[in-house]
């Protein structure tokens, strides 16, 4: 019979790929904890109007890659495509902000999007998602850009480009649409058809168009760092003199919009050139007007997601130190001597310490093979007369050497090995 396969798309992480991805995960939950952020876990489904109205309705997400269904026809449910939305859902839903003025919080958990499946792009991904809401103070920005970098850096990655860029506020972005639309409205015909129907919808989003010859016309479009004002140039001023006193090296990208309409003010991505077309690794910015658009009081946020299997791929396998074998292979030999090794092995393991043993009733010589292959550090070979005379040969793997032990001392001996 054939097998069952995944969903295309849809990825299993399996060892030792796990241990890297605990790796990731231990290190965000001790960098941004430091920070002040806690965790926070939402639910993978939402309903649909949380991201029409989050995202935007004329965002690549909303109109093509969501994972929408009519719940028994009586409600239209979307696998979550991004966690900002629900975050701020749950931020709202249990009043937090009349709790404290700044929340910070952080969630790690899958995102669904029906793109293309390649390198880098899956139907199912992972995202390490952090957000600040209640300050719009500059440093806030840059606070959160250096706990970003902070944590890239622990990881081993100094070697990626940040780049930021300033997306105004709805007092000047007006008229940068405006100037934009009649720029591009001059070139309608040399656009692709996307951007030919995004200039009628979401103008912005020509920006983003991975086509060429769009981006070739872009470079020349006007550049929106010429029609913020004044308050938003001081804001992202600060944001730069603040991350040049931690010496993070930044690039100014005036072209990057990012693909969600909620952005205003400070936007920002670390990409890599090691990923091909795939070269964002995050993506950040703020959101001054999501909150209040998700029907909440007027509170501004900003926040960033790092997406998990880009940020994995970047980072070499564990070395054996982290995926270290078991400490301890007990080799029985005979029937009394393996329900003692049984009794021994679990209940080491009941004190935290990684012991193996093979129930198969092999001989010692492919026994001490498993131990090898395993990479246990020591090994512990229990025969019928060993039992007789309560005691054990307790062998270390690494230096071939062994001693006899006692059995009624074996537990403590093991313990202290372990520490
Ligand atoms: P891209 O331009 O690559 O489509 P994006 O702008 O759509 O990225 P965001 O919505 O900003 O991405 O999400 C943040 C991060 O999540 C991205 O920088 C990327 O690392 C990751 N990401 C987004 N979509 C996918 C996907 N389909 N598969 C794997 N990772 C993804
Ligand atoms: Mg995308």
């Amino acid at each position: 019979m054939e097998i069952i396969t995944a969903v295309r798309g849809f990825k299993d992480i399996i060892p030792p790929e796990t241990d890297k991805w605990r790796h990731i995960e231990e290190t965000a939950y001790r960098v941004f904890g430091a920070f002040g952020f806690r965790e926070i876990r939402v639910p993978l489904l939402e309903k649909t109007e949380l991201f029409c109205r989050g995202i935007g309705e004329t965002t690549d997400i909303v109109e093509k890659e969501m994972y929408t269904f009519f719940d028994r026809g009586e409600e239209s449910l979307t696998l979550r495509p991004e966690a900002t939305a629900s975050v701020i859902r749950a931020y709202l839903e249990h009043t937090i902000h009349a709790a404290e003025t700044v929340t910070r919080l952080f969630t790690i958990g899958p995102m669904f999007r029906r793109e293309r499946p390649q390198k880098g792009r899956y139907r199912q991904f992972h995202q390490i998602d952090a957000e600040i809401l209640g300050p719009d103070d500059p440093r806030t920005d840059a606070e959160l850009i250096l706990m970003l970098i902070h944590f890239l850096d622990k990881l081993g990655l100094a070697k990626l480009n940040l780049e930021i860029n300033s997306l105004g506020c709805a007092k000047c972005r007006p008229a940068f649409r405006e100037a934009i639309v009649s720029f591009l409205g001059g070139r309608v015909e040399e656009l692709c058809g996307d951007c030919q129907r995004r200039l009628g919808t979401n103008p912005l989003r020509v920006f983003d168009c991975k086509v060429d010859k769009c981006g070739e016309i872009i470079s020349r479009a006007p550049r929106l760092m010429d029609f913020i004002c004044q308050d938003c140039r001081d804001h992202f001023e600060k944001v730069q003199g603040c991350l040049s006193l931690f010496e993070v090296p930044y690039r100014l990208n005036a072209k990057m919009v990012r693909g969600l309409d909620y952005y205003t003010r400070t936007t920002f991505e670390v990409t890599t050139e090691f990923l091909g077309a795939q070269n964002a690794v995050v993506g950040g910015g703020r959101y001054d007007h999501l909150v209040r658009d998700l029907g909440g009081p007027d509170i501004p946020g900003i926040g960033f997601a790092i997406g998990f299997e880009r940020l994995a791929s970047l980072i070499p396998d564990r070395d054996q130190d982290v995926s270290r074998g078991p400490l301890l292979f007990i080799a029985a030999l005979g029937e009394k001597a393996g329900e003692r090794a049984f009794m021994l092995c679990n209940r080491l393991r009941m004190k935290g310490i990684h012991v193996e043993m093979d129930y198969a009733g092999r001989s010692l010589k492919s026994q001490m093979k498993r131990a090898d292959r395993l990479k246990c550090a020591y090994a512990l070979i229990l025969g019928e007369r060993e039992i007789e005379e309560n005691s054990a040969l307790l062998r270390n793997m690494h230096e071939s050497a062994q001693e006899e032990v006692c059995l009624d001392d074996l537990e403590e001996i093991i313990k202290k090995l372990a520490r």
